[in-house]
């Protein structure tokens, strides 16, 4: 990513802002999907390089990944909010409408919402715990304590303060042969 075209705290905001998905059945990245505020259309918005205007989020990603602004950031995965950079590319609107056309979709790009990520009660006083940590060769940020447990920035810090954490329901195998469940 051509970071330097962003401050350090702008582009730090902006990976804040998305929570990204597991690998797609193909093996291929999953979204990046942007779980702040989204415009009617469904697209992510965030502001834009000179802090004034407003840019949709895909935009933004697209820009960063390469450095120029382009007509429009073209989703390879139709979802709207996703800002991975492996799923979008600048292209035109003649582009975009024959992608359309060859992917059969009429309709606009759809929108999928982030679903929080669960943690049990242990991994929650083990996160509680790591916070409080007062050797600081153990002690980890809040960033890398969303990394260690694979949640995103704003449930640890949820977790931590006590705000709000949802215990992992242990749900009974969908299929007592063993087979994976379907997805
Ligand atoms: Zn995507």
């Amino acid at each position: 990513m051509a970071v330097e075209l962003l401050s350090p705290r702008k582009l730090a905001v902006f990976n804040k802002s998305y929570e990204k998905q597991p690998p797609n059945n193909d093996g291929t990245e999953g979204c990046w999907l942007w779980k702040l505020q989204l415009d009617r259309d469904g697209y992510g918005k965030t502001v834009g390089v000179d802090g004034t205007e407003s840019t949709r989020s895909n935009r933004m990603a697209c820009y960063l990944k390469t450095g120029v602004w382009g007509k429009q950031a073209l989703h390879s995965c139709d979802v709207a909010n996703c800002v991975n950079p492996a799923h979008l590319r600048w292209g035109t609107h003649k582009e975009n409408m024959e992608d359309k056309k060859n992917r059969n979709r009429t309709k606009m790009p759809k929108t999928i919402r982030p679903k929080p990520a669960k943690v049990t009660t242990d991994q929650v006083n083990e996160i509680r715990a790591l916070h409080k940590e007062t050797d600081p060769a153990k002690k980890l940020t809040v960033e890398n304590i969303a990394k260690r447990f694979n949640i995103s920035y704003t449930q640890t810090q949820r977790i931590i303060s006590g705000k709000c954490w949802k215990p992992a329901i242990e749900a009974p195998p969908l299929n007592p042969e063993g087979d994976a469940p379907p997805l």
